[in-house]
């Protein structure tokens, strides 16, 4: 198998880690016990000594229509598939014109913004054991239990881009931090939002080396420079103690720590 040097202090949305050795997957394959495979690291946090890495080639990328249905490749970014379903007048996808990642990581988070998530137009996966129909996923908020690599899927086909929506998705990130982050860094509990308890315990704006919550959403983990995978535990530690003490609630990690 090919292998890849990564900097994932370039590489992942955070910019944080350091030069690590990633298998590249150009055939299909079950994931290798014991280790993980990543999209675009647009929601992980990666320590100099994760397991052992894998990412998909770009033989998997692509995208096409067939009948009624969409068909995407697992290595597809989201950007793409927003001009994709732009240009094809396709619904239901408008907010990854502002989510990053490849389709494998938004079905492994059933990522989405609002009242849209991947998993609303999903009807099957492929991995490499077969073809996995929705139903047969248990999955929910954040949440997809596949444990297998994810090499494709296909999706029903709604007709009508919708552009007020693209819009509003656009005003939603204007309040958004502008430093790297790997987006929400904690789940939000149900009932409340994780930004209003680090904040409640007087974490927004709080540093460890370069390392903050940010002070304009305090559930966004920033890199303000050079911040170390250290410097980031610190915080997430921190955060999680403090929201317990106080308030009883045991905050869960959205973003992968690895
Ligand atoms: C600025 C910013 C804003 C964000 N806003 C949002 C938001 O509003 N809503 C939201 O839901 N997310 C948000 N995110 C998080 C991120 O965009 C999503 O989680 C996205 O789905 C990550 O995709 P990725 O390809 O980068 O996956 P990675 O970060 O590389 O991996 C994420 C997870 O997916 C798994 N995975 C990746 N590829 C595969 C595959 N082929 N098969 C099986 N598992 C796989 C990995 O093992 C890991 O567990 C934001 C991130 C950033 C940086």
């Amino acid at each position: 198998m090919r292998r890849r040097l990564i900097d994932f202090s370039r590489y992942s949305s955070i910019k944080i880690g350091s030069v690590l050795e990633v298998g590249v997957i150009e055939e299909k394959i079950a994931l290798p016990k014991d280790s993980i495979i990543i999209g675009s690291a647009n929601n992980l946090l990666v320590s100099d000594n994760p397991p052992p890495l894998f990412l998909l080639g770009k033989v998997f990328g692509g995208i096409m229509i067939d009948g009624e249905r969409l068909k995407i490749g697992a290595a597809t970014k989201s950007a793409q598939i927003d001009s994709f379903c732009r240009r094809e007048n396709i619904g239901g996808f408008e907010y990854l014109s502002k989510l990053p990642g490849t389709l494998g990581g938004l079905i492994a988070m059933n990522a989405g913004m609002k009242e849209d998530e991947i998993f609303n137009p999903l009807l099957e996966v492929e991995t490499a054991k077969g073809t996995l129909k929705k139903e047969e996923i248990p999955h929910g908020y954040r949440y997809a239990q596949i444990d297998d690599i994810i090499y494709g899927a296909t999706f029903e086909i709604k007709r009508g881009y919708d552009y007020a929506k693209r819009e509003m998705f656009d005003k939603m990130r204007y309040n958004q931090p502008k430093q790297p982050s790997a987006g929400s860094f904690f789940k939000n509990p149900p009932g409340d939002f994780a930004g209003r308890l680090i904040e409640s315990v007087g974490l927004k704006g709080m540093r460890s080396g370069d390392a903050a919550w940010s002070e304009v959403h305090a559930n966004f983990l920033v890199n303000l420079g050079n911040a170390s995978f250290a410097d980031a535990m610190n915080l997430v530690k921190e955060a999680k103690r403090r929201v317990f003490e106080e308030h009883g609630i045991m905050l869960e990690n959205e973003v992968q720590v690895l």
